[in-house]
């Protein structure tokens, strides 16, 4: 089974999937079959990252599945992320390398900064993927290193000329950062990966990335659910979105299930979603939110959900990394 998923054109021309897949906490185990499968239910956006630490498992799902013809790699558009230990101008496109290897791939389509945060440099031979602390430990220090981001820019714009990566992009940027990028960019970020849910709608920062030509993808679509465990404090704050008395009545009156208004909540304002699930039910599930839409009254009241509820915030790992304050 295929299905023709709806897509947006890049500043570079490129389609750009309006759902795909997100692979992080995909045990590298249940990698290479996730890929393979969400391929042949039709996904054609994999949203990985160095960090993630299954780049070649799912590069191995993505070759099986070219293999047997069930995509061509120009139908897929492959992601991955530059991580913080590897902002250093002189470390980009190593990193980058080391990423394409993985994947098994000559070319992203998309690479992204994965944060705006600059950690010091681990050796890929000492340590990969190199995570926050500096010693690789959960109770370790974390080392800032001094190198501003115009620099690690400029060394992604010279991944797209050596013809590496089709499109470079930024992740958990906030407004004035964005601002300043468009100051100095030759090669402008393409998208802007963020976490962006109804609890966490960010409707100005999807402003300024449109005024901008900025394609927007969210993260974490589902709130609450991806950070059971890692920001319980933060969960319990809230409600899962899955039992929401306004969202469960809009998915009654669509009959479709609240994810799928969740998603379609973003997608319907062609702002991208790459949940990450690892049943097959549910990535039919997901794939099939562009099937239905909402009224734009429905729109607003999932949009009035909006009490600015950020999950991933790095300030709660140190304070240097408060990036949002
Ligand atoms: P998500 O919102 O996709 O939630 C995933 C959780 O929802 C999992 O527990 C999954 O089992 C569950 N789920 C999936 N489909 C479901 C359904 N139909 N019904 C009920 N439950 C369902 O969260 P996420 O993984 O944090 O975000 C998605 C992707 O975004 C990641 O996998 C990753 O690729 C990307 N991401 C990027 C950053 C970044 O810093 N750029 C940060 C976080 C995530």
């Amino acid at each position: 089974m295929s299905t023709q998923q709806n897509t947006v054109k890049l500043p570079s021309g490129d389609a750009y999937p309006l759902t795909g897949l997100g692979l992080w906490k995909v045990p590298q185990s249940a990698c290479a079959d996730l890929v393979y499968t969400s391929l042949k239910l039709g996904y054609r956006l994999l949203d990985g990252a160095a960090d993630y630490d299954n780049e070649v498992q799912a590069g191995e799902g993505l070759s099986r599945a070219i293999k047997e013809g069930t995509v061509k790699r120009e139908d897929v558009t492959v992601v991955s992320k530059l991580w913080n230990t590897f902002h250093a101008a002189e470390h980009v496109e190593a990193a980058c390398r080391r990423s394409l290897a993985d994947w098994g791939v000559d070319y992203f389509d998309v690479y992204y900064v994965h944060m705006p945060i600059s950690l010091k440099y681990v050796d890929p031979k000492v340590r990969y993927p190199p995570g926050w602390s500096y010693d690789g430990t959960t109770t370790g220090k974390l080392e800032i290193e001094d190198s501003p981001y115009h620099k690690t820019w400029e060394a992604m714009e010279k991944l797209v000329d050596l013809g590496l990566v089709r499109n470079i992009a930024i992740s958990n940027m906030s407004g004035g950062l964005i601002m300043d990028l468009m100051r100095y960019a030759r090669i402008k970020p393409a998208v802007l990966q963020v976490e962006l849910h109804p609890y966490h709608a960010q409707p100005n920062l999807v402003k300024l990335a449109r005024a901008f030509d900025i394609h927007v993808t969210a993260y974490s679509s589902f709130g609450p659910t991806s950070w059971i465990g890692i920001s319980d404090s933060v969960v319990a704050k809230c409600e899962p979105l899955f039992t929401h008395s306004k969202i469960s009545k809009i998915a009654k009156s669509h009959n479709v299930t609240e994810a799928q208004v969740v998603l379609r909540w973003a997608t319907q304002r062609d702002i991208s979603v790459i949940p990450k699930s690892s049943s097959e039910a549910r990535l039919k599930e997901n794939l099939g939110n562009e099937s239905f839409d909402l009224t734009e009254e429905e729109i607003n009241i999932i949009s009035d959900l909006d009490i600015g509820l950020r999950f991933a915030d790095p300030a709660a790992i140190d304070p240097r990394l408060a990036i949002y304050a």
